[in-house]
């Protein structure tokens, strides 16, 4: 089985949490708005992470805790951050980038991974050149979760930084 990790997706509400993590464990897509209340845990075994396997605890949140997901999430153990936009709508690159600092600081050395969802939608104006500069200092994936464009490459990106960093 390998190791397991325990993976957070944050982000606001609607960029794609829900819809990402079900891409990942079952490779589906539904369009109907389902809120997630409080926490969702998947289970996705990635066969081979660097030559070995590894399980991800996905930690799917609600939007709706916001800026207080950090405080009210039971974070601690976690070995990853995916954290997460919806390119459409530029104000979620901000919550994205703003969790990102709430969460490097409370697990200082974790792996962090900025996930843009929605390309299969044009991208709203600005946003490109906003991911260029995200980029410089934390990874950044471009998926849809519609159309499963990169979605296992994200997560096993993250396992692998997991791997890496040894925690
Ligand atoms: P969450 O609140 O972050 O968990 O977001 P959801 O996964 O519930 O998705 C919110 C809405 O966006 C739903 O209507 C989804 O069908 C839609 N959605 C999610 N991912 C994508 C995507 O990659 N492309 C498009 N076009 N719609 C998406
Ligand atoms: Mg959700």
């Amino acid at each position: 089985m390998g190791a397991a990790y325990k993976v957070m997706l944050l982000g606001d509400i609607g960029v794609g949490k829900s819809s990402l993590a079900r891409r990942l464990a079952f490779d589906s897509f539904n369009s109907v708005y389902k809120p997630t209340i409080g926490v969702e845990i998947y289970r996705h075994l990635l066969p081979s992470v660097a030559g070995e396997p590894a399980t991800l605890i996905l930690w799917d949140t609600d939007g709706n805790f916001g800026d207080a997901v950090l405080r009210h999430v039971y974070v601690k153990q976690a070995s990853a951050a995916i954290i997460i936009a919806d390119r459409t709508r530029p104000e979620t690159l901000t919550t994205m980038v703003r969790l990102g600092e709430g969460f490097s600081e409370m697990m200082p050395g974790r792996a962090m991974h900025f996930v843009v969802n929605k390309c299969d939608l044009p991208a709203a104006h600005g946003i490109d050149s906003v991911v260029d500069r995200l980029r410089a200092e934390t990874p950044v994936t471009e998926t849809s979760a519609l159309d499963g464009t990169n979605v296992a490459r994200a997560f096993l990106e993250t396992a692998i930084a997991i791997r890496r960093r040894g925690h």
